[in-house]
Parts: C-alpha cells; structure tokens; sequence
C-alpha cells in the first residue's frame, strides 16, 4: 500500500509538472498581426502585463538576457523576430544578415518566452512606411550620420510593434547604446504608454561585445575584434589623467594601427543627450561610443567613462 501511494504521489507530482509546463511555459510561435493581437487582447483582458523584446533574431546570450529579465517582469514576455528591411542603409549588410529562426524559436521556448512573433515583412508592412521622422539631435550624429535612414527604419519597426503588441514594458539593449536614445525620443514623441528598460551589454569572457555580426568574422577577424573592448576598457584608465580628445586619439590610434581594423568614428558623448562633449566636466555621464569595422563585418561598442 505504501509502495502504491508512492507511485500515486510521483505519477501526481509528474502530472503536476506537465499540467505546469502546459498552462505557463509552453511558448507558441505566432506568425501574423492578426493573430498576436487576438492572443494579446485576451491576455489583457485578464489584466495581465505583457513585456516585449524586440530583436532581428540570431539570438546570442545578449537578447537573451533581455528576455530572462521581460520573462522576471512580466505576466506575459513576447519577443519578434524580425529582420527589418527599412533600417538596412546598406542593401548588401540586409542581404549578409544571419537568419537562423528555427534555432530562435527553440531557445527563446527555454527562456520562458510566451509568444515568438515571427512575422513576414508584408504583414509588418502591408504598404510601404513612408514616415519620416524627426528626434532633434540624439538621431544626427554618430549612427544617425553613418548610416542616414537607418534610425528613421528603427522607428518605424519598432512604433509598428508597439502599436501591434502594446506592451507595459519593452527592453533594449545597452550595446546600441544611442538606439534607446532614439526610442525614448519616439515613444515621448508619438506618445506610448511604455516603459523602456535599458539593458547592459553582455559580453564574451575576453571582452567582445556579443553580437549577431559576430557570427560572421572569421577565425582571425575574431582574434583582432577583441582589441576593441580592450582598446576601450585601456581607455578608462586613460583618460583618468587625460583630455577627452587625447583618448579619443589613444583609442582611434590604437584601434587603426592594427591591420584588419578600421574605425568609423569614435565619440565621447553625454550620455543623455548624445551630444560630442569637450571636457569630462561637461557631464558626470560620459559615454564613448565606436564604430570599426573589421573587414567588411560592422561592429559597435561602447564604454561609459
Ligand atoms: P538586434 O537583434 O541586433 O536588433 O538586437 C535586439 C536587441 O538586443 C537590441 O535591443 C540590442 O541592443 C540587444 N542586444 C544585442 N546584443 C546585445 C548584447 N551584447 N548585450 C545586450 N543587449 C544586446
């Protein structure tokens, strides 16, 4: 008797653990508008708070701490996969962008997501987004210079699924350090109920930023793209004893000396406003921010000082 009310207990205590995974962990991949927004309507319904993870998918460790920490928040964690087209000034980098959805799917399921939005790009726009938009100063310098257009399609993906997911809360990451700029100015600017919760950059354990770009250097591009975390983590010590524009050179020098690399641009800025600064006492929030490319595979960092 006592052997059978053992096996009951664990036959219950698995059934248990199924029944949990059934109601709270299963992740269901939605591949239209329409049906996200019937699954959100009625998650709100029981007044539920749904968090959203925005990313163009290749997920690596750095979206993922995005989605554990939505998952932490939220009644309701929804992340897209979706490679957008209008923020792609370079046709050829669109064209060059990792897909590997399948992978996605299956490692935002362990994470704990509720819903991967998988959309097609005529579903997100069923006309084309003729919007052009206007954030004053954060979207003309750096990103916004490099790369005209590039910030006015961030926009407009991401007002789209905002409007489409409505969350409480969306995450971003740190490592597009002015893109939470930009984001902030969007939702201030066309009025969204959502709190954007900045993320911080998750890094290799020798120091390069994780990145989907990444996937593409090779073995050797891989040995020399670690010089620029180095590069910028050297930079603090720095600048401790000199001007902002002396390490703007020691990091700019440093980084175009070695072969195989080439910077962009490197900035300090203030981290609020985006604007170059000229001297640390200008803001207690200085942020440097670089662009390299190494060979023709694009990467950005950045470091607060
Ligand atoms: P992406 O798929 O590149 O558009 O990125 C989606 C989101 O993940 C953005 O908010 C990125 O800033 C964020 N992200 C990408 N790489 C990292 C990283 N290494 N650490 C933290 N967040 C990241």
């Amino acid at each position: 008797m006592k052997k059978f009310n053992h096996l009951k207990a664990s036959v219950f205590g698995f059934n248990f653990v199924l029944l949990q995974r059934f109601f709270k962990k299963v992740m269901e991949v939605v591949k239209t508008v329409t049906e996200l927004r019937e699954k959100l309507s009625a998650v709100r319904k029981d007044g539920k708070k749904v968090g959203f993870v925005p990313t163009m998918g290749a997920l690596h460790n750095g979206h993922l701490s995005l989605v554990k920490r939505c998952v932490s928040e939220n009644d309701v964690c929804v992340v897209s996969v979706f490679v957008n087209p209008t923020q792609f000034n370079d046709k050829n980098d669109l064209l060059k962008y990792p897909r590997t959805v399948d992978a996605d799917v299956k490692v935002l399921a362990s994470a704990g997501c509720s819903f991967a939005f998988v959309p097609e790009v005529e579903d997100i726009y069923p006309e084309e987004d003729t919007r052009v938009f206007d954030f004053g100063k954060v979207d003309k310098v750096m990103e916004g210079k490099y790369r005209p257009g590039h910030f006015n399609g961030v926009a407009q993906v991401v007002s789209r699924l905002f409007d489409i997911v409505e969350p409480d809360r969306a995450y971003f990451g740190e490592k597009d350090f002015q893109q939470i700029a930009v984001i902030r100015a969007m939702v201030a600017q066309l009025g969204y109920n959502v709190e954007i919760v900045a993320c911080p950059i998750v890094r290799e354990a020798d120091g390069l930023a994780l990145s989907s770009r990444n996937a593409r250097l090779s073995d050797e591009q891989r040995k020399l793209a670690v010089k620029i975390s180095e590069t910028l983590f050297k930079s603090r010590t720095f600048a401790d004893q000199n001007s902002v524009a002396d390490t703007i050179s020691f990091v700019t020098d440093t980084l175009n000396g070695i072969s195989g690399l080439q910077v962009e641009y490197y900035e300090i800025v203030d981290g609020n406003t985006l604007q170059p600064i000229r001297s640390w006492n200008e803001t207690s929030y200085a942020v440097g921010c670089i662009t390299v490319y190494c060979g023709d595979v694009r990467l950005i960092d950045n470091i607060k000082y």
